[in-house]
């Protein structure tokens, strides 16, 4: 069960070891239930602790390998037994973190597509510290101008909903999504206000004024691709 991705709030939560296993990454835990956001869409993976008895393990890195959350562990595992009952509990102020520079980037999609003509969001990487949202179009976006307009809609203290929807509805609803779906396949879908919403599996914030503070830090245009960095300070 992937709590974070019906609460991204919950940082800690009872579970139990499913399986211990080692790839070309080193060794791993399988969870019944987990709060750790494995690495994707633009977002880093969680770091925390796996307490067992007495035993904690530092998770180092979460990975996705199909449908399986691969929780990477570093000290000792030996001692570790399948199906034993522990502890997970994330870093929250790295998650909180994560948590503002992801919703960041969904919201900085939306105003700069509203306040910059002719541009559309293609990519997102919302890593702390290296964050950027990419636009593909002819437009052109002004610095201070992207600022004001995101501190703006961070004040406006703007819903962040989670909802879930598939492909054809969503098209029939929204807009065209630029990559082929199987129509029936489930789409945890964000949007912020009213903006125009996404589909998206990451961890987002209640609402924009979590945000807090905000700067565009660079603007960079090269071939038709709009590259906006940001931080969150
Ligand atoms: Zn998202």
């Amino acid at each position: 069960m992937q709590l974070f991705a019906e609460n991204s709030y919950i940082f800690e939560a009872a579970t139990k070891v499913i399986s211990i296993a080692v790839d070309e990454k080193g060794t791993y835990l399988v969870l019944d239930r987990t709060v750790f956001y494995p690495q994707g869409g633009g977002q880093p993976s969680d770091v925390g602790t796996i307490k067992c008895r007495d035993i904690v393990l530092d998770l180092t890195s979460v990975r996705k390998d199909g449908e399986i959350i691969k929780h990477y562990i570093g000290g000792k595992y030996t001692e570790i037994l399948t199906g034993e009952d522990c502890l997970c509990a994330l870093d929250g102020v790295a998650r909180t973190l994560h948590m503002r520079y992801h919703s960041a980037g969904h919201l900085l999609s939306n105003v700069a597509e509203s306040i910059c003509n002719g541009i559309v969001a293609t990519k997102a990487h919302c890593f702390p510290n290296e964050a950027y949202v990419e636009f593909t179009g002819t437009g052109t976006c002004e610095r201070d101008a992207a600022t004001d307009a995101m501190k703006m809609a961070i004040e406006a203290n703007l819903p962040i909903a989670i909802f879930e929807t598939n492909c054809e509805d969503f098209e029939k609803r929204f807009y065209k999504l630029p990559y082929p779906m199987p129509p029936k396949e489930i789409l945890r879908t964000v949007q912020i206000g009213n903006y125009k919403p996404i589909p998206c599996g990451g961890t987002h914030l209640a609402s924009t004024i979590e945000i807090g503070n905000f700067e565009v830090t660079k603007i960079k245009n090269k071939n038709g691709n709009l590259r906006i960095s940001f931080a969150v300070v």
